[in-house]
């Protein structure tokens, strides 16, 4: 059986997601940026909220959850709270339990970096990863609460997952990402390929999402942090990846 996966903005750039179980109809939302494109796209789709799986504490990623379950008294799931504590969670879980959403189920990874907390979610049987913060397309978030060694193993993490991973991540910031992937890899022609994919993604109104694992390892710098045309383009070589990734990371805050 197969899922429904759709795709939604909400806020200025975050990215809305509902997954749909056919079979059962539960429904759960990715996140709860804000209440009012969640619960549109529900009527559109004719489907009932029944559950959230909150990432990580930003209100940006959990702005709505306080509607949503008060309408739909639907079932929170999050992460076991670490610096700033998540309202309105039913159950707290941690790396490699199951959430069961009708007869789909999303295994949790602990990705911490981004925030102490977050959690990414993957559905083995879909082949769909819901990483929020942790992964975009040719990027990754920023380390505010973690550190670049952390953030580091949480990528490695997600780029062990099988080539046909479809990566849903938490904004739409591919372009900007891409400008500067650039200024460290300007030959990488898999991440010259993703430029002209998303800049026509984008021309077309369309979202950069999902992508594919598979081509992020081959073109996202920030998962590249071991190879050692990277290291050596950041001055690094030799260096540890973590300590690269860190260079990379601290280029991208830098740049504008
Ligand atoms: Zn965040």
């Amino acid at each position: 059986m197969t899922s429904d996966i759709i795709v939604f903005p909400c806020l200025s750039d975050n990215f809305g997601y509902l997954i749909h179980d056919p079979a059962t109809k539960a429904t759960a939302s990715i996140d709860a940026p804000e209440a009012a494109p969640i619960i549109a796209a529900l009527r559109q789709k004719g489907w009932t909220l029944t559950d959230v799986l909150i990432t990580h504490h930003h209100q940006d990623h959990v702005g709505g959850v306080a509607e949503l379950k008060q309408m739909y008294k639907c079932r929170v799931t999050g992460p076991h709270d670490k610096t700033a504590p998540i309202a309105h969670v039913d159950q707290r879980v941690r790396e490699g339990d199951l959430v069961k959403i009708g007869s789909l189920a999303a295994r949790v990874l602990e990705t911490p970096g981004h925030t102490l907390d977050h959690i990414s979610y993957f559905f083995d049987a879909e082949r769909a990863l819901f990483a929020a913060d942790t992964i975009f397309s040719i990027g990754c978030g920023r380390v505010i609460e973690g550190n670049a060694a952390m953030m580091w193993h949480s990528l490695l993490k997600l780029r062990a997952l099988p080539d046909d991973t479809r990566l849903y991540c938490g904004h739409e910031y591919t372009l900007a990402n891409i400008k500067f992937a650039l200024t460290i890899e300007p030959d990488n022609a898999a991440l010259q390929a993703r430029a002209a994919q998303a800049a026509e993604q984008r021309k077309a109104g369309r979202p950069t999402v999902p992508t594919l694992m598979g081509e992020e390892k081959k073109a996202n710098v920030f998962l590249r942090a071991d190879v050692a045309s990277v290291a050596a383009k950041v001055g690094l070589s030799g260096k540890d990846a973590a300590d690269v990734f860190g260079e990379i990371r601290e280029r991208k805050n830098r740049f504008s």
